[in-house]
């Protein structure tokens, strides 16, 4: 690796550590040349499996390349379909797949996206699940429901513990 200082192609480690997330290793440098010091960080590559058996590096763009599409139209910016991207990657990695299945990065979106707009959900899952009929609509639209009236349901509980357990006086 070369000095980004003076573009020297001898650097030496100094020192060299697993990152919390034990997934990376940050190493100190030191260029023999110039002396100035940097960090770099080892990643672990993820490879995505195609259907094919073809594999292709991860790219998160291309990867979360059909939940944009899905968000067309809706309130979602660059910056929302930037941290899907990243919450996807991190999920992969997090789940250690050093080589993952393109249906597995399917499913590594769901949840994030969900979260981020019901609509580009709903889309992204006909899609991604094959939906066949509007019945398949309808099931995951009152899934949707379900769960949301239970995290409504149990933010009531939370409020109520609070006021209840709140000092009187
Ligand atoms: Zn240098």
């Amino acid at each position: 690796m070369h000095c980004p200082y003076c573009r020297h192609t001898d650097t030496r480690v100094v020192d060299s550590r697993v990152g919390e997330d034990g997934g990376t290793i940050r190493r100190r440098r030191t260029c023999t040349e110039c002396g100035k010091r940097f960090s770099t960080v080892e990643q672990m590559q993820l490879v995505v499996v195609k259907r094919s058996g073809a594999t292709e590096p991860f790219v998160r763009d291309k990867a979360i390349a059909g939940a944009r599409k899905a968000c067309k139209g809706r309130p979602v910016t660059e910056d929302d379909l930037a941290c899907l991207g990243q919450a996807v990657e991190d999920a992969l990695r997090g789940d250690g797949w050093a080589e993952v299945p393109a249906h597995e990065v399917g499913l590594a979106i769901l949840g994030p996206l969900k979260a981020l707009d019901e609509v580009a959900y709903l889309r992204f899952a006909s899609v991604y699940r094959a939906f066949e009929s509007a019945d398949d609509f309808a099931d995951e639209i009152a899934a949707l429901r379900a769960e949301r009236s239970l995290t409504e349901g149990s933010l009531a509980q939370l409020v109520e513990d609070e006021t209840h357990s709140a000092p009187s006086g």
